[in-house]
């Protein structure tokens, strides 16, 4: 799976989503379904369909993944509180879209980590 996927075009600006952050490596906006009070993704601008697809060569747009969710999260106002990061993987993980990229999740209390 290496096509590329709406996330793409967003990345480009090809679809005129709003960003809350981009840089050369990641971009970030928020969730067209949010399913809590502050719903983002965060995606790398390479195209990497799964986490399974990630190489070293990786590693810093990954670690950059992160260190963009901390700003967001603090951004947002939901730093102290807390939050939750999520990153699917395949049909089991619930993955829709096949071009990585983070959850930030909060704004209201979360619950159990999962329900089956
Ligand atoms: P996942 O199930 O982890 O693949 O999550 C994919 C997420 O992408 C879902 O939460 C969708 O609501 C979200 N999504 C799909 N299309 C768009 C879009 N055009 N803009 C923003 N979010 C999107």
């Amino acid at each position: 799976m290496s096509e590329e996927t709406i996330f793409s075009k967003i990345i480009r600006q090809e679809i005129p989503t709003p960003l809350l952050y981009q840089d050369e490596l990641v971009t970030a906006f928020r969730d067209v379904a949010p399913r809590v009070n502050s719903h983002i993704l965060i995606v790398p601008n390479k195209h990497i369909a799964t986490i399974n697809d990630v190489t070293s060569d990786d590693e810093i747009t990954l670690g950059r993944m992160i260190t963009v969710a901390k700003k967001l999260a603090k951004e947002e106002g939901i730093d102290e509180k807390g939050y939750r990061l999520i990153i699917n993987c395949n049909h089991d993980g619930g993955q829709e879209v096949y071009h990585i990229h983070m959850h930030l999740l909060g704004g209201q209390p979360l619950g159990a980590m999962l329900s089956i």
